[in-house]
């Protein structure tokens, strides 16, 4: 059976993981704390923005397929969700990024997201906004849906013909 799923990013609009950071939370605490240990803020502040998780996927046979999609409320440039506060009540099948989800088999998050990163016994990279200091780094080092060929879902019929096969998802 071929199932479409939704997923939703954990940032925040307009919000600077780097900056934000040094104001509230600890030095280096993703290398400190696992991810049940971590507070909310330290929690929201592990996105990295990409927005790769708001890209539709397709279940097939039990494998998760990663389509070039994106949800209809994915601001494409921004990588960031327009509706953050309200995605829930206005799309069903967007779902919280929480410790359930990071450890969902089969994984539908993207290699790059940094819950499963850590979860998984990796470090972050040096493009992620907390290593490198500046949010837009994870732009920069072509990790986020930033510049990539996507379509909106509203212009979409049949996602098996947009699956994709990029490296990072
Ligand atoms: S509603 Fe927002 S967070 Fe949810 S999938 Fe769409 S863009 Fe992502
Ligand atoms: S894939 Fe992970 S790091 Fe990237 S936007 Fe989604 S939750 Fe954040």
């Amino acid at each position: 059976m071929t199932t479409a799923k939704k997923h939703y990013v954990v940032t925040i609009a307009r919000r600077d993981p780097a900056a934000e950071a040094k104001e509230t939370a600890e030095p280096f605490f993703w290398k400190k704390k696992k991810l049940e240990e971590m507070n909310p803020t330290e929690w929201e502040l592990l996105c990295d923005g990409c927005g790769k998780c708001c890209l539709n996927k397709l279940d097939i046979d039990g494998k998760i397929c990663f389509t070039c999609v994106r949800c209809r409320f994915l601001d494409a440039k921004s990588c960031l969700c327009r509706i953050y506060e309200n995605r829930f009540a206005k799309v069903p099948d967007c779902r919280l990024v929480d410790l359930r989800a990071v450890r969902e088999k089969p994984r539908f998050l993207p290699k790059t997201c940094a819950y499963w990163l850590l979860d998984n016994g990796y470090d972050l990279p040096s493009w992620h906004p907390l290593v490198s200091g500046d949010r837009e780094s994870v732009h920069r080092a072509g990790q986020s849906l930033r510049g990539r060929l996507i379509i909106s879902e509203s212009e979409v019929k049949h996602y098996e013909d947009y699956i994709v096969d990029w490296q990072d998802v």
